[in-house]
């Protein structure tokens, strides 16, 4: 029996009542970087971000696997800090971006922020010299409060994306074989690291991690580049590094999407890279 125009018209309405809501909360219709409303990744912040990179020139892509990427140093970093490329400066878009991301539902930047780790992994690769064979890729761990209040691990989810968009290539043009490992957990509580200052860091992380049992004997001999979303103190990676070459680990260097710029070395960017 045909159903009558009239009720047909309500069921669409009522439908599109529904489902324009849900529609609002399944697909971001705010840009990550900059609030504005329309696209879930802007073509400003898209821009912005092409010019951002460290050792960046106009016109080259973002995801130019051979090309950004730089050497950063922190201030006053730690001695067990391990020798760290970052993609680029933590600023522009990506100040609201990355927090966006990891703890305010914005899972949908990862697609962003990607290509970005994988120029910085690509970066460690060429940057450390090391030749041909397989390399251990290994998130830094969120505490468990962390990660109960988010529910999972976003950092894990966006270095599994990293990998996937290209292989990193040696200084001498092999392709190298990549492994996520997500060997290390932690081995205590630890406060908030937002709000200390550098010497409260790195007191608050100091044998916070340990290598998994399970991982010991995968990470054992191996080389590992250790992955965080930020660079701010060194604090994380340093710990990070610590416990793995305590597992046996044979180098250890570290990526990150971002390095927090200090404001004088804008202008010393180059292809050394800034110290930050
Ligand atoms: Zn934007």
């Amino acid at each position: 029996m045909p159903v009558p125009s009239e009720v047909a018209g309500r069921v669409r309405a009522l439908a599109a009542g529904l489902l324009l809501p849900l529609a609002d909360l399944v697909l971001p219709v705010e840009c990550a970087g900059c609030g504005r409303p329309g696209r879930p990744w802007c073509r400003r912040c898209a821009g912005a971000l092409t010019g951002l990179a460290f050792g960046s020139a106009p016109g080259r892509d973002v995801v130019d696997r051979t090309w950004p990427g730089a050497r950063v140093v922190p201030p006053r970093a730690p001695a067990s800090l391990p020798p760290v490329w970052a993609w680029g400066p933590y600023e522009g878009p990506l100040r609201r971006a990355v927090p966006g991301w990891k703890d305010h539902g914005r899972r949908d930047v990862e697609a962003v922020l990607a290509p970005l780790l994988t120029a910085a992994l690509g970066a460690a690769v060429r940057g450390s010299g090391w030749p041909a064979g397989p390399v251990l890729v290994v998130p830094v761990p969120s505490s468990r409060r962390a990660e109960r209040r988010r529910g999972d691990t976003p950092l894990v989810g966006l270095t599994t994306r990293a990998l996937g968009v290209s292989p990193p290539i040696s200084a001498d043009g092999a392709l190298i074989a990549t492994r996520l490992a997500t060997a290390l957990a932690p081995a205590r509580r630890t406060k908030d690291q937002a709000g200390l200052d550098r010497t409260e860091r790195r007191r608050n992380l100091e044998g916070s991690m340990m290598v998994n049992p399970l991982w010991h004997r995968v990470v054992r001999g191996r080389r590992c580049i250790v992955v965080d979303d930020v660079l701010t103190t060194g604090a994380t990676l340093a710990e990070a590094a610590r416990a793995l070459r305590e597992a046996g680990a044979a180098d250890v260097v570290g990526a990150t999407v971002a390095a927090t710029p200090a404001p004088a070395t804008r202008a010393e960017r180059g292809p050394r890279g800034p110290r930050l």
